[in-house]
């Protein structure tokens, strides 16, 4: 997935100010994007108005379902990233991951697809043409740490990842920990990512790190999360300072849980770059636009993203949250 607008507002996330430091329930609605002339609309739950990250994570885009019948469905064209990890999880549907590492990875639902930038890669994602119709899903963005940040792009697909059940409700740990299953994915800071899918009538306690901030957002259906019934669309952040989190579903449903410590550094965000400076993104930028940093993604049909103009004034620290 790529941040397709063709004006990207540039958003200064991280740093302790920005943090509750103790539960708290605050609805972060979302914006609807439309990723290209007639591509897939998502719903972007951060970075939000009112807070950018939760944990180390950056970035929610939650698409469909959508019925691809007919469409090409999902076409998102090479572009790079630098600075992040990107993480594809599917509710329904099939998507081709291409790489300027060579890497050619159909993922289905369940199964994790984890991009780590490091110091850049590119890559595009594609509804096959020989799919299911419909498509629904969620990508994420971790942001890497200044002490990784630099290092060597990889990528990994993990098709079984761990998980637990208890009260009709099934989880799964895509990153991170969670009770006591550990996703394999590789992590750079501690942090959680976990789905939760509910029966009708089920319920269950999640034990959670006091010193996490989380956030949780309904994929289907309609959860109770700490007593408060969370439809799709908005993301419920719920701070810190919280051992347990009970979700309950009367009709089935379909959770993501996003948490982690709190992200320490200040970064710059614009257009599919993390970085820490106006400097570095007008770098980052000028590297993709001659291409010479990025590599090559071999067998997309059609031509890569330039990036978008810079703004005209520019990128700098504007204080960690928005009032
Ligand atoms: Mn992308």
């Amino acid at each position: 997935m790529s941040n397709l607008e063709r004006d990207p507002r540039e958003s200064l996330a991280g740093g302790p100010a920005a943090v509750a430091e103790q539960p708290v329930h605050e609805l972060l609605e979302g914006r609807d994007v439309m990723l290209g002339p007639r591509g897939t609309l998502v719903t972007r739950t951060l970075p939000n108005k009112d807070r950018r990250m939760v944990g180390a994570w950056c970035f929610v885009d939650h698409y469909g379902p959508e019925d691809t019948t007919g469409t090409l469905g999902m076409q998102v064209p090479p572009h790079p990233h630098t600075g992040l990890q990107t993480v594809s999880w599917l509710v329904e549907g099939d998507v081709l991951h291409r790489d300027s590492l060579g890497s050619l990875q159909l993922i289905r639902p369940g199964q994790l697809n984890l991009m780590t930038a490091g110091r850049g890669i590119a890559h595009s994602e594609e509804s096959p043409a020989d799919r299911p119709a419909r498509l629904h899903g969620v990508q994420l963005w971790v942001a890497l740490p200044h002490g990784d940040r630099w290092g060597d792009p990889h990528f990994e697909h993990h098709g079984d990842l761990p998980g637990f059940s208890a009260g009709g409700v099934d989880v799964t740990v895509v990153m991170g920990e969670l009770a006591d299953a550990a996703s394999p994915a590789r992590a750079y800071s501690p942090l959680v990512g976990a789905e939760a899918v509910l029966g009708a009538g089920s319920s269950i306690e999640l034990p959670l790190r006091p010193d996490f901030e989380y956030a949780a957002l309904t994929l289907a259906g309609t959860v109770v999360v700490d007593g408060e019934p969370l439809g799709r669309g908005p993301m419920l952040y719920l701070g810190t300072g919280r051992a347990t989190l009970q979700l309950a579903a009367a009709v089935p449903g379909r959770l993501l849980l996003l948490g982690g410590e709190p992200f320490a550094e200040q970064l710059v965000m614009w257009w599919n770059f993390v970085g820490r400076s106006h400097e570095e993104i007008v770098r980052m930028r000028e590297e993709w636009m001659s291409g010479s940093a990025f590599g090559d993604v071999h067998g997309y049909a059609g031509d890569p993203l330039p990036a978008p103009p810079m703004p005209t004034s520019p990128l700098r620290p504007r204080g960690r949250r928005r009032a």
